[in-house]
């Protein structure tokens, strides 16, 4: 056979970074701070609840294609009771297999072959090769480092406009750089959807995980927004159950169901019991959601102290799981060699930002490290990176 067996779509996408990284950490007995996932679970109480549905025969069969009542009119009460926005829980959420299938049936269902895409670069692994299953041409707007964050330079995120632009594919928080666009950000993004008639698919799956007072703003909550902008939450990062797949989506009616066409030949239905767990999780007291963004700025700001010590410039990220450093201090200049050989120099496992960029150059010097981990997992890899700086 002559042909590639992976089609000319997919073929840039062979095999994750996340792949290679962990196994390396397997290998060499690294902390792994590549991945971010949580290592330990979520809340008691939760878990139970899942347990419970399961024993009840709740879910242990397909449950409802746009999913289970209880946890639609969890998702409705969670965007009303945070953020005013009203969405009706029949006709307007859709419960996906995590926001992962959430974010592939949006492009699969919105996007035409030849359309355009924009997404924020850098940008989570899965818009580059959703956007490329569903046919669309990606096109990368830069996120810039600027005095210690990174910034969305709105000038360029107008000049990316064409007449082929079908959506704006919008990540905030953002994930690997932990920036949160402010009120001013997403407005002039807004502003210039309505403008240009466009679209707006936003991942919003960090939305609790905003540190030192920050504000994360649905941009569907901006004026003329609702009826164009499919927002994606998920329960994964949330109440660390990245397991359990658990997303969705709400939006207007028209826009759901033109979701809903594509989710259900993707996975159809997904999670049963732990969807109703879930509804019990997003009803959860203030309190535990102050404790997971308070635990986790703390760690973040262990983690940050100990990048910037052992030499790193970092960039203290408002939100998400993740920080961001840059490896010029210590006299590198490539992510990727770098992260090559973190483990043999310091026993610790990071992911080269370069893999989440089209302009490769842009992110050459850049590494982020997951600070989703036990305290004493941190402790650890904070006195191992001190290597790097003796
Ligand atoms: C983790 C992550 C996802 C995937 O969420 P799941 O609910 O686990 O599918 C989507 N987007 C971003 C930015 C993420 O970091």
């Amino acid at each position: 056979m002559t042909r590639p067996l992976l089609n000319s779509r997919l073929a840039e996408f062979g095999t994750t970074i996340f792949a290679e990284m962990s196994a390396l950490a397997a290998r060499t007995g690294s902390i792994n701070l590549g991945q971010g996932f949580p290592d330990t679970d979520g809340p008691e109480e939760i878990r139970e609840a899942a347990v419970r549905a399961l024993r009840d025969g709740l879910g242990n069969q397909y449950p409802p294609g746009p999913g289970v009542p209880e946890l639609r009119s969890a998702i409705a009460d969670h965007q009303r009771d945070r953020y005013g926005l009203s969405y009706d829980p029949d006709a307007e959420v859709l419960v996906t297999a995590g926001a992962t299938e959430a974010i592939a049936a949006a492009l699969l269902a919105l996007v035409e072959p030849g359309d355009e895409v924009i997404a924020l670069e850098p940008y989570y692994d899965s818009y580059a090769a959703c956007i490329a299953m569903a046919g669309g041409t990606r096109v990368p707007v830069t996120l810039r480092p600027h005095e210690g964050a990174y910034v969305l330079d709105l000038d360029e995120l107008r000049a990316a406009v064409t007449d082929r632009t079908r959506l704006i594919l919008l990540n905030t928080p953002h994930n690997p750089t932990g920036t949160v666009l402010t009120r001013a950000e997403l407005t002039a993004v807004a502003e210039l959807a309505v403008e240009r008639d466009l679209l707006v698919v936003t991942d919003e799956v960090y939305e609790h995980l905003v540190f030192d007072g920050a504000e994360h703003l649905p941009i569907a909550s901006l004026p003329g927004m609702r009826e164009r902008t499919v927002t994606i939450g998920s329960a994964g990062k949330t109440f660390s159950f990245t397991g359990w797949k658990v997303g969705w989506i709400t939006a207007s009616p028209e826009l759901t169901s033109a979701v809903r066409s594509a989710k259900q030949f993707l996975t159809y239905v997904s999670s049963g019991p732990f969807q109703y767990a879930i509804a019990e999780a997003l009803r959860l007291p203030a309190a535990y959601f102050d404790t997971l963004r308070a635990d986790l700025g703390a760690k973040r700001d262990l983690l940050s102290e100990g990048l910037a010590q052992a030499g790193f410039d970092v960039y203290r990220p408002a939100g998400t799981y993740f920080v961001t450093t840059d490896i010029r201090p210590l006299g590198a200049t490539d992510g990727f060699a770098f992260c090559r050989s973190l483990p043999e120099r310091a026993g610790v496992v990071a992911i080269p930002n370069a893999v989440f960029y089209d302009h490769r150059e842009a992110g050459a010097p850049f590494v982020r490290f997951a600070f989703c981990k036990r305290t004493e997992v941190l402790e650890e890899a904070v006195s191992r990176l001190k290597a790097l700086s003796a």
